[in-house]
């Protein structure tokens, strides 16, 4: 039986959090402390877990963080996880989310492991202002040089994602429509959530779908091209049909109708939404030496009472019981 919620969603997308440790600090993420919250599993357990999920109906499985290439073990994991069957007898799609800061040596090997897709987060595409947003120097190089290494390699498409703050930069926005086209890359803008350390989400410094589709407009006109109901972005074209985009637009126009995710995070916790208020233990289960069929069990009634939807911008918004960074995007 496919996992399905409460409200019908039948859930096939898994996040699998590594680590909850990154070598950027972004400034709309993190404090600007080095420290990890939460503790990092052997790869074998999150193995374990992803190979009852995908007994359970999953068929893809995204790597994040924390910043995931700082595992080190990565790779074999990868090589691992490629070995699982869908219920189709597929080979689940992997996905890897870095800000590919390490990238360039290990797009090669990734792939050859039976990594499918890599995203990679860039806010800005000038090196002084990519510096200023990670406060780390000279990391721009060091990314530009894991995209190209990732299309190389032939990870296809290789995605990018760019978070618009107002008054930060969102005058990038058609320096990132010209990087699409001339990099070959999809370049994807996130609205800005309210899942950061420091709390400072207002709906004003967000910048909408709209806001981008007009500010893209003044350099080349868009046509928006069909998308997938459980993809988080639109997808757009570019009149003369050279280079895409993408928004994911979680704040104007909410897709919670159509999720299919699930995470795991770092310490091994079940979470059913990016904005829940509380996570669910797989981990301690395993750790008491559940059997798979008690797992499966505690994730079938877990994912039941999947969330309906998150409540950004509403009265009464209760803040997710950790951030971004501590959840895996
Ligand atoms: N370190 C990896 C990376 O940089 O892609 C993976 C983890 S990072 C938390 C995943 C994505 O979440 C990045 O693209 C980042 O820009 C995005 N992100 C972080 N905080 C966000 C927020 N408050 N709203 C929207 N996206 C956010």
């Amino acid at each position: 039986m496919p996992l399905t919620d409460h409200f019908g969603r039948s859930i096939h997308d898994l996040r699998i959090s590594i680590t909850d440790r990154c070598n950027y600090r972004c400034v709309y993420c993190r404090t600007g402390t080095n420290g990890a919250a939460y503790a990092e599993l052997p790869f074998d357990d999150y193995l374990r877990m992803a190979r009852i999920l995908v007994g359970l109906g999953i068929t893809k499985i995204r790597l994040t963080g924390g910043e995931p290439l700082l595992r080190k073990g990565i790779v074999d994991f990868v090589r691992e996880l490629a070995k699982l069957r869908t219920f189709d007898g597929e080979k689940p799609e992997i996905a890897l989310t870095t800000n590919g800061h390490l990238l360039a040596e290990l797009a090669r090997p990734l792939k050859d492991a039976g990594l499918d897709r890599v995203t990679v987060s860039m806010d800005a595409v000038d090196p002084e202002r990519f510096a200023r947003i990670t406060r780390v120097p000279n990391g721009y190089e060091s990314v530009l040089a894991g995209v190209r290494a990732s299309r190389h390699a032939g990870l296809d498409p290789v995605k990018i994602n760019c978070v618009l703050l107002r008054g930060f930069n969102e005058d990038q926005v058609i320096p990132f429509g010209m990087f699409a086209r001339e990099e070959r890359v999809v370049v994807r803008f996130i609205e800005f959530m309210p899942l950061e350390e420091d709390r400072v989400w207002t709906p004003e410094i967000v910048v909408t779908l709209d806001e981008i589709v007009r500010r893209m407009s003044e350099y080349l006109l868009l046509e928006e091209i069909a998308h997938a109901r459980s993809e988080t972005a639109r997808r757009y074209r570019f009149a003369d049909g050279v280079g895409e985009i993408g928004i994911i637009a979680p704040v104007s126009r909410p897709f919670c109708g159509h999720c299919s995710r699930i995470r795991i995070t770092s310490d091994g916790k079940l979470r059913t939404c990016l904005f829940s208020v509380w996570d669910h233990d797989l981990h301690e289960l395993m750790r008491r030496g559940a059997t798979d069929e008690k797992l499966t069990e505690f994730i079938v009634k877990v994912v039941e009472k999947k969330e309906e939807r998150h409540h950004i911008g509403e009265p009464g918004f209760v803040p997710a019981s950790r951030t971004m960074v501590h959840i895996g995007g």
